[in-house]
């Protein structure tokens, strides 16, 4: 291998590691779904394929791309079991990533690449240190629904006014206290929405090239997962399996393509 190939990915590793304020930046990789959540079943072939599978197989397969490159990279779940969104959440930030991916398939053959979409600043105030001591808290009312999923309901968007006001003679009651947790809870994603747009961009650059011709795009989207991130975060799907043949290549080319960009991402 060409010194002057090593030397850049060298380079690259370093800035990611400097931009991330430490000296074991650590992406992580979230599988969607998992346990009773098989995420979308398809049919292929009179076969059934549960997308919760073929999640883990590309997470692992990401993870794998990273360490190959040097980078520092872990599951969120690893094993064949449900989180749901706050339990995602918590054992994604427990290890402060520098960047957060969740993988997902989607229904049609694209690879979609998603940001989260936040309410306006105008009804979300920046979160502040209570916002990660709700988060430590984490009873959070985030862990309904669909882990993940950008089906996964709309984000409960609950403005400044309905927290300000105290009942039961000015102290907040409990309905009023998980209410206001939640909505901290919800607004981690604010301060990081540039660079999650930053490293959806790299993602998508890095798949045009490994897919050229494909269908590839970007949307921003209400997912109560990734507002809950204080990292860069991103949901990807790819193609479903009716769509893109997931053999071991194809999946080490998609984890190729991921390893990419996060190296693209940190270089910048
Ligand atoms: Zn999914």
């Amino acid at each position: 291998m060409p010194f002057i190939f090593c030397a850049a990915v060298l380079i690259f590793q370093w800035t990611f590691f400097q931009q991330a304020g430490a000296a074991q930046a650590i992406v992580a990789i979230d599988p969607g779904h998992g346990g009773y959540d098989e995420g979308i079943v398809y049919n292929a072939d009179g076969k059934e394929i549960s997308e919760k599978k073929l999640d883990l197989a590309i997470a692992r397969a990401i993870s794998a791309a990273l360490q190959a490159k040097g980078a520092n990279a872990f599951l969120v779940r690893s094993v064949d079991r449900y989180l749901g969104i706050a339990q995602r959440a918590q054992i994604a930030s427990a290890r402060r990533p520098a960047l957060f991916l969740s993988v997902h398939l989607a229904s049609a053959g694209a690879f979609q690449v998603y940001v989260s979409l936040m309410p306006s600043p105008q009804l979300a105030p920046v979160p502040s240190a209570a916002a990660g001591q709700a988060m430590q808290a984490g009873t959070g009312g985030a862990a309904g629904g669909a882990a993940g999923t950008p089906a996964g309901g709309p984000a409960v968007q609950t403005g400044p006014a309905v927290l300000a006001a105290p009942v039961n003679g000015g102290q907040p009651g409990p309905d009023q206290q998980a209410l206001r947790q939640y909505y901290l809870y919800s607004m981690r994603q604010r301060p990081y929405l540039g660079k999650s747009r930053d490293f959806a961009s790299a993602l998508e650059q890095s798949l045009k090239q490994a897919f050229p011709g494909g269908n590839i795009s970007y949307m921003e989207i209400p997912l109560p997962l990734l507002d809950a991130i204080a990292a860069p975060a991103v949901l990807i799907e790819c193609p479903g399996p009716q769509y893109m043949d997931y053999t071991q290549p194809v999946i080490s080319g998609i984890a190729q393509a991921v390893a990419n960009a996060v190296m693209a991402y940190g270089a910048h």
